[in-house]
Order: structure tokens, then sequence, then C-alpha cells
């Protein structure tokens, strides 16, 4: 296929949008291109000329799905090919090469949606550069581009409920003015491999028809949408049960848990320590009590250096759980607090 945002032949045919769905596997698959080279690639010709064909997991479409709050692909993408067909010849290289670079940074992106409207958008307008009848072709172009870049600039296909994670119905009349286009409410069905068994759906006009067939499947399917506890990303799972997208953040969670496994341990050692060197200061003041004709004086001297000890051991052990200090500091000075009550005992 010829791709390139600068002047070129445009492509006689309809380049379409297929999405094939694998609940087994969990996967989409979406490939574009014109429907023959993409009826070829599906059957397993890799030969096949397509503009993209990419797997993924299922629900990236709907969770990634474009969006262009600030309608940036009406202002840099649109704007400038439009007033291109109402100049003359000579500001028109210009306006091209403003909108073709923005096309091509959406293409490069390697999204299989940006991709595909960036190509459809210079496409149409290769196409309406041809009729002479100039504001007829820009009113053309504009109805068949603005409809692709209008879905981005609302909100994003994908709402679910967030307590059951159920994805909810797409609705179209809240997104279309007036009543619903035929072309937004009807979708290709093919079952292109060899034994049928593949079922994909092709888009030409309208995106709107995908996403509604979309988010039914994954309802008919009981899947739910989650949110990776690690990553934040959107992922779909078979049950509310799973916390994390994939093999990666389930090995970092896994790391994560063993560090604070060893933390705690390494908390409760030092912890430990201190508790029972507390108890070592408490039976020795007890004995010394117990003690007859210890001297008084002394014992008070104990009592204040345990209340001093505990004091210090607090805010030590304070400053080891912020991480200003280590354990192994905190231990050693544990250690030689010892010597202290040992010394004041010896009577
Ligand atoms: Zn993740």
């Amino acid at each position: 296929m010829e791709i390139g945002f600068e002047r070129h032949d445009p492509c006689r045919e309809r380049v379409l949008f297929v999405l094939t769905l694998d609940r087994k596997k969990m996967k989409e698959r979406i490939v574009s291109g014109i429907e023959y080279e993409v009826r070829s690639r599906l059957r397993g010709e890799q030969s096949a000329d397509v503009l993209v064909d990419v797997t993924r997991p299922l629900g990236t479409f709907l969770a990634e799905f474009e969006h262009d709050p600030d309608g940036e692909w009406n202002r840099f993408g649109l704007a400038p090919l439009r007033e291109a067909l109402h100049s003359n010849r000579w500001k028109q290289p210009d306006l091209e090469k403003a909108a073709g670079d923005f096309l091509r940074k959406k293409f490069d992106s390697g999204d299989p949606l940006r991709m595909y409207v960036a190509y459809r958008i210079w496409d149409e307008y290769l196409r309406a550069r041809e009729k002479r009848d100039r504001p007829a072709a820009c009113d053309w172009f504009m109805d068949r581009a603005a409809h692709f870049t209008m879905a981005f600039l609302q909100r994003s296909p994908l709402q679910f409920d967030s307590d059951t994670g159920r994805p909810q119905p797409f609705s179209i009349t809240s997104r279309v003015f007036g009543s619903v286009p035929s072309d937004d409410t009807r979708l290709d069905l093919w079952f292109p491999d060899n034994k049928r068994r593949t079922e994909s759906v092709s888009a030409y006009n309208s995106l709107y028809p995908l996403i509604t067939y979309y988010l039914n499947r994954l309802n008919d399917w009981g899947l739910c949408f989650r949110k990776c506890k690690v990553c934040g990303r959107i992922f779909l799972a078979k049950s509310q049960r799973y916390e994390l997208c994939g093999d990666k953040c389930r090995k970092k969670q896994a790391l994560q848990n063993k560090r604070e496994f060893d933390e705690r341990a390494r908390e409760n050692n030092y912890d430990l320590l201190y508790k029972n060197e507390c108890q070592n200061w408490r039976n020795k003041i007890n004995k010394a009590k117990k003690t007859a004709g210890f001297p008084a004086d002394r014992l008070e001297e104990m009592l204040t250096a345990f209340e001093a000890f505990k004091k210090e051991a607090l805010q030590r052990k304070k400053t080891v759980k912020e991480r200003t200090a280590n354990p192994k500091e905190f231990t050693d000075w544990l250690y030689q607090q010892s010597d202290i009550i040992l010394r004041l005992s010896d009577y």
C-alpha cells in the first residue's frame, strides 16, 4: 500500500478496519487494508499487503481508544486540509505539509486506530482534491473525515462499573446529533479463515458499530474490566479476582511482597530485641525492690536510668523506621545499654 503523507495517487478501494476477538486466548486482532488483502492476511498469507496487523490483549482497543479532548485532530489534522481545498495551489503545499506532519506523527505511534484514521484522512483528502467543484469537495471531505475525529473528542467508549467491572453498553444516541445514521449502526460480519471459525467485523464509515459490537461481546462473555494494582493499566479479566494485568506486573508484585516480608522480619527482629531488653531491665529492678536492704537512692537511680533508656530507645527506633538510621546501629546501642543496668544493680 502506498503510505505517505504527501501527494500521491489515492487508494481507489475501500480501506477497512477489521477486528477479530479471540475469547479463548483473550486477544484482539486488528488488520487494516483493502478488503482483498485483509481477507488473505486473515487466511494466513503473510505476504498480503496490509496497513497494519496487530494482536493485543483483549480490550486494548477500548481501553486505549484515542482521546482528544482539545480537538487536536481537528485543528492540526483536518483544518489545514480543509483550507487547502479552498486555497490556490501556491498556498497548498504548506498547508498539506502541516497536516501531513501531524498525521504522520499519529501514524508513527503504531497504534492501529490512530494509524487507520491518519491514513483515511489523508486518503480522503487526496480523493477530494480530484474533484472539480471545490466547495462540494470540501464538504465531502469533512463529512467523511470529521466522523472519525468526532469520536476522539467524545468521552472514552470504555465505561464500566467500578464495582463489578462490567462494561456499560455503548450509547450512540448520546454521541450523534439527531437521528442515528445507518452507517453508525451497521457492521459487516466476516468468517474469513478457511474453516469459517473466526468471526471478524469490518468497519469503514464509522467506528461506533465496532464499539457497540465489542462491548456487547464482552458482556455476553461475562468478562470484566480491572485496573492493574501495579501499573494502573485497564485490562480485561475473567473475574473480579484478577488484580494484575500480566506476568510482568505479577513478577513486580512478587518482588514487592518479598521486600515487604523481609522488611517486616527485620523490623520484628529489632523490635523484639528492644522488648527483651526492657524485660531485662524490669527484672533487675524488680529483683532490687525485693532485695532487703537495697539502697533506696540506688533504686531511684535505676528507675531514672530505665526511663532515660526507654525514651532514647523509642527515639532511635523511630529513626530506624524512618530509615535515617540502620537497624544494626540500633541493636548495637541496645547491647551497650545492658551494661548500665547491670552496673546499677550490682550491689
Ligand atoms: Zn500491570
